[in-house]
């Protein structure tokens, strides 16, 4: 081949395998996580959340008991140090995770109490802190990733960054208790 014609090849070579790398690598991590989601399904519908930390997390764990309470869940935030089943705190942590969901007291198969962290590091807009920590309590339900856009239990930061149960979250939530 001559050189011209060698030349326009490698720059469409080229700008495919661009393309098929930007479709291939993945968004920043939004609600991914440090400490696994598999946590296990917190083993009562009656939620007393613990909320603290850094006011915006605190902010956006108010919001996720409202969706959670679209639920059978009957959630609410009680004062801490107290009693509680599942505590949510916002900080920085030295991770480049959003969110993480762990289980820190087993009762057989199921949960007894759920520590949900949030990343003051990494989550920047309202809209993150939202939909991070429904998505942290949709884990605490139980709830898995999901791919759809009408689900906040996605992982990643691409829009639409939905901070919401769907139907079918709300459902399979439902059907855990
Ligand atoms: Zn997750």
């Amino acid at each position: 081949m001559n050189f011209r014609h060698f030349t326009l090849r490698s720059i469409a070579i080229a700008a495919a395998a661009l393309l098929g790398a930007a479709a291939l690598t993945p968004p920043p991590a939004l609600a991914s996580h440090g400490q696994g989601a598999a946590s296990g399904i917190l083993n009562t519908v009656t939620w007393r959340v613990c909320v603290s930390g850094w006011i915006d997390g605190q902010n956006a764990s108010h919001y996720a008991i409202g969706q959670v309470s679209a639920t059978e869940v009957n959630a609410s935030s009680v004062h801490c140090p107290g009693s509680w089943n599942v505590s949510s705190y916002a900080a920085s942590y030295p991770d480049s995770w959003y969110g993480s969901t762990s289980c820190v007291r087993w009762s057989g198969s199921r949960c007894a109490e759920k520590a949900v962290k949030l990343n003051g590091r990494t989550i920047g807009t309202t809209t993150q802190w939202r939909k991070t920590a429904t998505h942290e309590f949709g884990h605490v339900a139980g709830l898995g990733h999901r791919s759809t856009n009408s689900s906040c239990m996605t992982q990643g930061a691409a829009p639409p960054i939905v901070t919401v149960f769907d139907a079918h979250d709300k459902s399979s939530i439902n059907a855990n208790y």
